[in-house]
């Protein structure tokens, strides 16, 4: 008999439930990944190259064990079936993956099996734990972060991560669609090159970027993780994102490390809540399939966003004249990430100094973000603009200019990613406006010129977006 396994956001062999499953079982295992832009929110453009990437490691540790990755494009569920149809598969297995449209297509799944009498296997899937087991009494998910996470930590360690197979039996092979043909990645212009110098996607890379992170970065986390200027977090979340590693395998090797070297206790816990992060934000998802474009607060409804092009287009180009916030939008243009911290600010600069609507910059995330995720991105926006689950208080509106001297103190960060400025010293770099025309000339600045005045001054911004979230508390 044949044994299918259909891919999603799981692209790996080890800790892969639904491939174990199937191994196990002793048939001929047909791998397959459908490419079904029709049932999930469209991919963003560095989304679609890290896919590429991604699906290329996984053809080639399939192809180590004896097994192709079978490509097709188009409605999942019906193609899926299909194929099992055609082949005269025993069963289809698969990895639960924990939100509307996923389970959606997994349910039609299920029942067109059915019809054909295969056996369906849908194996518990890329959460640490199952929002069915996080629930409050009245069944609805939580929706504060602390408490979410004690429940999570109370219910112990998730199952040890399963082994990668070794070589195991594949089915005949079968037609696929060549990957170039899905035109997944840009070509003119290509501006994947610098994604290209930044990033290994791949099931081996993210177990590398794990054990560089837990031998290294690890030390000093708790504290340092907010600090732009040191790479001092673990580079993990678009391997996570498409399921290169798992959560559980994540957890396991950190509580790992903390064993063999208890110093790290606090670090691994703190690396571990933002873990819980990502969980909150997926089970977030789970309770609401409309989280990318409603806010959690309707009393947001009515919050009095302004339409103004030309600064969300200055936002995006990283040109506000706020150098913390240029450099970080500069570095997502460029790497496809953003230092956490900077993202708290670049979005609280969107929504706040701009009060132009989440859901632009959670937008352009989504476009250029390698580790675009559909829970955490749009969780976290509207966490920011204070509308979401759990929200930052409506008055804390980020000082781009403290928030630059706090978090990259010798001004390395804004340097490196904002070239026309580093001749400026150390004191000018957070507010080149302040600087002298002297201090301008001697470091080869033209304001206005090769680096924009502010476009908005932040106090008179703080005192527009108080006044705008008044309305909303006022309703
Ligand atoms: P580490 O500090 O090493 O953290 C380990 C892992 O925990 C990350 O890989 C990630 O999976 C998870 N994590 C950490 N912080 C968060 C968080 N606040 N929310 C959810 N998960 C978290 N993260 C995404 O993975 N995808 C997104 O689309 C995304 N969009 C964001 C948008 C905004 C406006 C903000 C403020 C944050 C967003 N984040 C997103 C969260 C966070 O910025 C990134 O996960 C983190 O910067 C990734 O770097 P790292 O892997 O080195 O993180």
């Amino acid at each position: 008999p044949i044994s299918i396994v259909w891919f999603r956001d799981d692209l790996r062999v080890s800790d892969h439930p639904a491939l174990s499953h199937a191994v196990r079982s002793g048939a001929a295992v047909l791998c397959l990944y459908v490419l079904d832009e029709a049932s999930a929110r469209p991919l963003g453009g560095a989304s679609r190259w890290w896919l590429a990437q991604s699906l290329r490691s996984l053809a080639a540790d399939l192809a180590a064990r004896g097994a192709a990755l079978v490509l097709r494009r188009g409605p999942a569920a019906g193609i899926v079936a299909e194929i099992a149809r055609e082949v005269g598969a025993g069963s289809v297995s698969w990895n639960d993956i924990a939100n509307a449209p996923a389970r959606a297509l997994a349910d039609d799944l299920t029942s067109r099996l059915g019809e054909l009498g295969i056996a369906a296997q849908c194996c518990p899937g890329d959460l640490l734990a199952a929002p069915s087991t996080v629930r409050t009494a009245e069944g609805r998910g939580l929706r504060v972060f602390t408490p979410f996470w004690k429940r999570v930590r109370a219910l112990g360690d998730p199952p040890l991560p399963l082994p990668a197979p070794s070589a195991f039996a594949a089915a005949p092979r079968i037609a696929s669609d060549k990957l170039e043909d899905w035109a997944l990645e840009p070509t003119q212009p290509d501006w994947a090159g610098s994604l290209r110098a930044d990033w290994q996607p791949g099931e081996a890379s993210a177990q590398r970027s794990l054990q560089h992170f837990l031998h290294g970065a690890i030390d000093g986390y708790a504290t340092e993780r907010d600090r732009l200027d040191r790479l001092a977090a673990s580079r993990l979340s678009p391997h996570l994102r498409f399921g290169e590693i798992s959560p559980r395998q994540v957890w396991h090797t950190a509580r790992f490390a903390a064993a063999e070297r208890p110093a790290l206790a606090a670090d691994v816990d703190k690396f571990l809540s933002e873990l819980g992060w990502r969980e909150f934000c997926r089970h977030l998802l789970f309770d609401h399939p409309d989280l990318a474009t409603r806010n959690l607060q309707p009393a947001f409804d009515r919050f009095p966003w302004r339409s103004d092009p030309v600064a969300l287009s200055a936002w995006q180009q990283g040109r506000t004249g706020y150098p913390v916030v240029d450099a970080g939008m500069r570095q997502l243009w460029r790497t496809g990430v953003m230092h956490n911290r900077v993202r708290m600010v670049a979005a609280s600069f969107l929504v706040k100094h701009l009060l132009l609507d989440w859901r632009c910059g959670e937008a352009w995330f989504w476009d250029t973000l390698v580790d675009a995720d559909p829970g955490s991105n749009p969780a976290n926006w509207q966490w920011v603009a204070g509308c979401g689950a759990d929200a930052a208080p409506y008055f804390r509106v980020f000082n781009p200019i403290l928030q630059g001297e706090k978090f990259d103190p010798d001004g390395d960060y804004v340097r490196r990613f904002i070239p026309e400025i580093a001749g400026l010293s150390t004191k000018l770099i957070h507010q080149p406006w302040t600087a002298t025309p002297l201090e301008l000339a001697a470091a080869g600045v033209t304001l206005g010129d090769s680096y924009p005045h502010p476009m908005v001054d932040h106090r008179v911004a703080r005192q527009r977006a108080l006044a705008a979230y008044a309305t909303v508390r006022n309703n």
